[in-house]
């Protein structure tokens, strides 16, 4: 098979926008992160075409997945605001020149401190806790409207996998605290202008995410000053050849409908917001590595990367699938590797997994990096985190240098003289 015709297949990217991925990792070096810009636009496009043009859609990036600026630059320029989770995220939109009617800010178990830092930011809140509410009522009054965060406990029977909002989970304010809720709304006069709503969950079936919408539109007849209904995420992208995926354009059709409809009973048309983060960004993403070592033992056959759980912790962390190809030898005939990283503990990016023969010093892609790579990478083994690259306009750009150990050294210090004689005195 000619190269040419291996980079077209989806699962077998050589290629960025015509740049050879292996030219990237040889010009900026590994491990690095390169994101298809492309990419992240078409998912954007698609997402955003997928309902009914009647319906004034906002599209927030839940920059959690991937906070890097030009990467919220690029989501931003589409068209897409922000929902972040943390203050420090609604400065990061900010700074990315998100404005704040744009961001909104969905946190979860935080100080109330930090709530009334993202009102005074300009962010719409949305509260998921009745004593963060009333809290809010309290300090801020009808003087700021917020959304409120709702847990509509819709389990679909049969598929385990498609869990909404579980009775024993900790985000939202539950539906069966419905009554407890609008006491509080109305003794304080809250004005709430958004329900919201996100499961967390794949969406395999939109018609059980539409089950769960349904709750929120259920409700909202009690509150008459609703801006937005605010859907959240959980759309699923492929890891794999063969992976089941949300279907968007289907996902959009039925969920149309059923927002529509549901306009007309409240009797004015809302905003409909969503929270992509995965959607937008996974499949942009290119995780590069270096192999290290080819290590043949007893029972295994180890390709050893210059990498770890430190930069990418998916597979360890939630058991992920992630697809890796040789990019330095696609070819290949398929031998069956255990694909290892270099921290000094249990560090598997694959198991048993059939790839183009490995030799040291190829250069190994690994896929869907987009979301949750970068951004849940840490120090671990006081490694530097790598460089990230943005592929724009068939251009490769480094919006992100590789650290350094000047970075991890830059927020502490050694012992002064006087306190090693502390030391001493111990
Ligand atoms: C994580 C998160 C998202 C994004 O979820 P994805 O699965 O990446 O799309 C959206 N909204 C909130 C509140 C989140 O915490």
């Amino acid at each position: 098979m000619k190269m040419e015709q291996l980079s077209n297949d989806v699962w077998q990217p050589l290629q960025v926008q015509g740049i050879e991925l292996r030219e990237l990792a040889h010009r900026f070096g590994t491990p690095l992160y390169v994101y298809d810009g492309e990419r992240i636009i078409r998912q954007y496009e698609q997402f955003a075409r997928a309902f009914d043009p009647s319906i004034r859609l906002s599209i927030k990036f839940a920059c959690k997945a991937l906070p890097s600026l030009a990467v919220i630059e690029l989501l931003h320029r589409c068209g897409a605001g922000v929902d972040a989770v943390s203050i420090e995220e609604v400065f990061l939109a900010r700074r990315a020149g998100v404005p704040p009617e744009a961001i909104c800010f969905t946190p979860n178990c935080v100080s109330f401190d930090e709530i009334r830092r993202g009102v005074e930011a300009g962010a719409t809140v949305n509260i998921d806790d009745l004593a963060m509410l009333e809290r809010f009522g309290h300090e801020l009054g009808s003087s700021v409207g917020c959304g409120i965060r709702i847990n509509p406990h819709i389990t679909a029977g049969g598929n385990p996998h498609i869990q909404v909002g579980h009775i024993d989970s900790k985000f939202g304010i539950s539906i069966l605290q419905l009554r407890h809720l609008l006491r509080i709304v109305e003794s304080y006069g809250i004005r709430v202008i958004g329900l919201h709503m996100h499961t967390g969950s794949d969406i395999y079936e939109p018609e059980v995410f539409v089950t769960a919408a349904g709750v929120l539109f259920e409700i909202a007849e009690h509150f008459p000053h609703l801006e937005f209904l605010d859907l959240g995420s959980g759309f699923k992208v492929p890891y794999k050849p063969g992976d089941t995926a949300t279907d968007i354009a289907e996902f959009g059709a039925v969920m149309s409908r059923a927002f529509l409809g549901f306009c007309e009973r409240y009797g004015r048309s809302l905003e409909l917001w969503f929270e992509p983060g995965k959607y937008l960004v996974s499949q942009a993403g290119y995780f590069l590595v270096e192999v290290t070592t080819v290590k043949q033992t007893v029972s295994s056959l180890f390709a050893g990367v210059n990498a770890g759980f430190n930069h990418l912790i998916r597979p360890m962390f939630y058991d992920a699938y992630h697809h890796i190809i040789n990019l330095s030898n696609p070819c290949g005939k398929p031998r069956i590797y255990s694909v290892v990283g270099y921290i000094c503990e249990t560090d598997t990016f694959a198991w048993d997994r059939p790839i183009a023969e490995i030799r040291q010093g190829d250069i190994l892609c690994i896929m869907n990096a987009g979301a949750y790579g970068y951004a849940m990478s840490s120090n671990y083994n006081a490694r530097c985190r790598p460089a990230e690259v943005l592929v724009l306009d068939g251009k490769a750009l480094l919006i992100r240098r590789r650290e350094e150990l000047d970075d991890l050294l830059a927020t502490q210090r050694t012992l002064s003289q006087a306190e090693q004689q502390m030391l001493a005195a111990v």
